[in-house]
């Protein structure tokens, strides 16, 4: 097998991966080596303020918090509103909350989780959340204290409808349980669906959204809600270890994404159906985009793995030999066997997509033709050579 020389010359590396792994730009840098701070646990930092406040009006709620991460977001909603051990709040289980955050509710707040069954879109069933809930003390069942959705959804980036959340808030309202938007992605929603974050997040009780993803930031999130719960947010932020002091020297760089980093997400969407197209346009049985799914950000890859698997694709877009006629590494995210996702940012460029686009034709094409040699000799089992 011939030697991988990703790190060559003249080789072009096309990482589309995720989107936390944005870095700042040079405008974020330059607000950053400016910024007025202060101990910002004693709230005392100006730029943390304002970015606080800025957010907060955004989202259409009283007050905000900054927070180091998307996941202490999550969490000290979850301590704040489920806030008895033994209670349980409902997430998809397909849903970051869930699967992502090493059961963090559980090992600190004494909370579970009540998993739902994620469609694809990242809604769930409205009539199986009605059954699940269970609004007061029970003799046997966990209380539910909080319900939490997901907008863009981290699987396929597909924004929520909003007559679902506005369905879903009834139910919420009706058993008086609260509603939390992990909204880490809720910016990439309001450029997709044009709808502002104010009315995307109207009935939630609590909503944060991300920095250090497609808006480029190197750290943080703000989570928004009334002022007493984020009285409470503040409180288990210091509990927590999460109370970072002269913080605004990257709240900085938050307050320029918010004029900057959000119209351009636009960008990153058309990247992502850009390649999604591409991959649609081989009309391969083995590798599959649904074009209706991708509406932001991300594309969802899936693989019939009998015959390939998403780590042997991923492999194969990674690898470049040097006799190869597309000198690109391109990197994609592996979820399971079946499905890998390819995450779009700031960083990448159009010709960066061009490029990436080329070598996924390249690979598709080699695995078809490796199909149907195997098929010509009447080879029905997987096909494929391991490296
Ligand atoms: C990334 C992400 C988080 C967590 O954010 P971190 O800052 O990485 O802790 C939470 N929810 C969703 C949907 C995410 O994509």
């Amino acid at each position: 097998m011939p030697q991988n020389h990703v790190s060559g010359e003249g080789v072009r590396i096309v990482d589309i991966r995720t989107d936390t792994i944005t870095k700042p730009t040079q405008a974020m840098r330059n607000v950053m080596a400016i910024a007025e701070v202060g101990d910002s646990v004693f709230g005392e930092d100006p730029t943390v303020d304002k970015l606080e406040r800025r957010c907060a009006d955004l989202l259409g709620k009283e007050d905000a918090v900054y927070l180091p991460s998307g996941t202490m977001c999550n969490l000290i909603a979850i301590m704040v509103h489920c806030n008895k051990r033994g209670m349980e709040f409902i997430a998809g289980d397909k849903s970051h909350s869930y699967l992502y955050e090493l059961g963090g509710a559980a090992v600190f707040a004494g909370v579970q989780c009540s998993q739902i069954s994620n469609k694809p879109d990242g809604t769930f069933c409205l009539e199986e959340l009605h059954r699940r809930i269970q609004p007061k003390p029970h003799l046997c069942s966990a209380t539910t204290g909080l319900i939490i959705i997901e907008n863009t959804h981290n699987m396929c980036g597909m924004v929520l409808p909003l007559e679902w959340i506005d369905d879903l808030a009834k139910i919420a309202s009706k058993f008086k349980v609260p509603l939390h938007m992990d909204g880490a992605r809720i910016m990439n929603a309001v450029v997709q669906s044009k709808v502002p974050a104010k009315r995307i997040a109207r009935d939630m009780d609590s909503v944060f959204f991300c920095f250090s993803k497609g808006l480029g930031c190197p750290m943080g999130s703000v989570l928004c809600g009334t002022a007493s719960f984020v009285n409470e947010a503040r409180r288990l932020r210091k509990m927590l270890g999460g109370g970072v002091r002269q913080v605004g020297i990257i709240a900085a760089a938050c307050l320029l994404a918010l004029d900057e980093m959000i119209d351009r997400l636009q960008i990153d969407h058309d990247h992502a159906f850009r390649i999604a197209k591409a991959i649609d346009d081989m009309h391969s049985d083995i590798v599959r985009v649904d074009l209706s799914s991708v509406q932001t950000n991300m594309a969802l890859i899936t693989f019939d793995s009998k015959f390939v698997t998403a780590k042997e694709f991923l492999e194969k877009l990674a690898h470049v030999s040097q006799t190869d006629s597309v000198q690109v590494c391109v990197k994609g995210g592996f979820i399971n066997d079946e499905e890998a996702r390819f995450v779009l940012q700031w960083e990448v460029t159009d010709e960066d997509v061009s490029c990436a686009i080329e070598k996924v034709k390249m690979v598709i094409v080699r695995f078809i033709r490796i199909l149907n040699e195997g098929a010509k000799r009447g080879l029905c089992h997987k096909l494929l050579p391991h490296h």
